[in-house]
C-alpha cells in the first residue's frame, strides 16, 4: 500500500449519518410532531434475510423512528401480501415500506414492488421512481448506490468530468449507480457479462464500481494508478483452513497498491446501506407531511 492509499471508512461515515439522523429525527417530532416510521416485511424463514431484518429493526429504532415489523410463513399467498402492503400504503404511521427480497417463488415480486405507494417505497424500486431517477426528478433512490455515492462525494468532491465505469447492471445496484453517477457529470460506462476485454474498460476509470457478486475478479493491474473503487460485492469464500471470509468483487491486496482510495469489504458500501434506507425513510415522512427537506 503507498502511503497515500485511503481506505474509505463506510462504518465511521455510516456511524456519522446515523448521528445526524437521531438529530433530524428528534427535530421533527419536537417541531412537527411526527416520528418517521418505516414498515419492513419478511416473507418466509430465509436466515439471512431474517438477520438483515433484525438489523434494520435495531438501528430503525436507535435513531428514534417507529419500528413495524410484519413476519409472515413462506406459504402466505400472494393476495394477503398486497393486501398487507394496502393497508401500511394507508397507515399515517408509516413513511416507509421496505419488503425484503427475494420473496418466495410463488410470490411475484415485481408486482408487489408496483403496489407499494411510491411515496413510502424507501428502497427506491418502484417503477415511478426507477424513472425519476432516470430522468433527474426527486424520487425515492435505491439505497445501496446512494450509500456509494455519498462514499465517492465524501472522498473526491466533486465529480464532473471524471470516467466511471459501473461493472454490473442490475436495477438493484448497478443501473440507479450509473444513473447517479451521470447525474454528477461523470462519464460513465457500464460493464457487464458480455462486455469485451473488461480490465481494459476498467483502466480507463477514474471511479471503478463493482456490483458483480464474483469473488476478488477485478484484479489489482485492472486498475488505473490513483483511481477510486467502490467495491459493492459481498462473497463468502472458504479458506484453504476451511474457515469462511466475506470480500469483495475487488481484490483488495493487489488493489490498494494501484487505487487512490478503495473501500474495504467488510466495513465500505455494506454498513450504508441501512443508514441510507433511514435516510430515505426520513426524507419520505417530510415529503408526505409537506415538511422542509432535512438536507441528509
Ligand atoms: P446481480 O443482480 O447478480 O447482478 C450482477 C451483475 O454483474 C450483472 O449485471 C451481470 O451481468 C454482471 N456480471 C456477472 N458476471 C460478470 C463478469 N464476469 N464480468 C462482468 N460483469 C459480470 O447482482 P447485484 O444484486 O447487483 O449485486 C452485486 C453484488 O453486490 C453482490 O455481491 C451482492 O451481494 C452485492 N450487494 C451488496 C449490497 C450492500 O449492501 N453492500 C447490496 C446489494 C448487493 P449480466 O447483466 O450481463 O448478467
Amino acid at each position: 500500500m503507498t502511503t497515500k492509499t485511503k481506505i474509505i471508512d463506510g462504518n465511521a461515515f455510516s456511524a456519522r449519518l446515523r448521528d445526524t439522523l437521531t438529530q433530524k429525527v428528534h427535530e421533527m417530532r419536537d417541531s412537527h410532531h411526527v416520528t418517521p416510521g418505516l414498515a419492513v416485511v419478511l416473507v418466509g424463514e430465509d436466515p439471512a434475510s431474517q438477520v438483515y431484518v433484525r438489523t434494520k429493526h435495531k438501528r430503525t429504532i436507535e435513531v428514534g423512528m417507529k419500528s413495524f415489523m410484519h413476519t409472515l410463513p413462506a406459504d402466505t399467498p400472494e393476495h394477503e401480501l398486497l393486501t398487507l402492503i394496502a393497508g401500511l400504503n394507508k397507515d399515517p404511521e408509516v413513511h416507509g415500506i421496505l419488503v425484503q427480497l427475494p420473496v418466495p417463488k410463488h410470490i411475484d415480486s415485481q408486482k408487489i414492488i408496483e403496489a407499494i405507494d411510491p411515496a413510502k417505497d424507501v428502497d427506491g424500486f418502484h417503477p415511478i421512481n426507477v424513472g425519476r431517477l432516470a430522468s433527474g426528478g426527486e424520487g425515492m433512490v435505491p439505497c445501496t448506490p446512494l450509500g456509494s455515492m455519498m462514499l465517492l462525494k465524501d472522498c473526491l468532491g466533486k465529480l464532473g468530468g471524471l470516467d466511471a465505469v459501473v461493472i454490473g447492471r442490475s436495477n438493484i445496484v448497478g443501473k440507479p449507480m450509473a444513473h447517479l453517477l451521470l447525474k454528477e457529470s461523470c462519464t460513465v460506462t457500464i460493464a457487464h457479462s458480455q462486455t469485451r476485454d473488461l480490465p481494459e474498460v476498467v483502466r480507463r476509470a477514474d471511479i471503478v464500481v463493482a456490483a458483480v457478486g464474483k469473488a476478488e475478479m477485478v484484479r489489482g493491474d485492472w486498475l488505473k494508478p490513483g483511481c477510486t473503487v467502490i467495491d459493492v460485492g459481498i462473497n463468502r469464500i472458504e479458506l484453504p483452513d476451511g474457515t469462511k471470509k466475506l470480500v469483495g468483487d475487488v481484490a483488495f491486496d493487489e488493489a490498494v497498491k494501484v487505487a487512490g482510495a478503495i473501500t474495504p469489504v467488510p466495513g465500505g458500501v455494506g454498513p450504508m446501506t441501512i443508514a441510507v434506507l433511514l435516510r430515505n425513510t426520513l426524507v419520505a415522512a417530510a415529503r408526505l407531511h409537506n415538511l422542509p427537506d432535512p438536507g441528509v
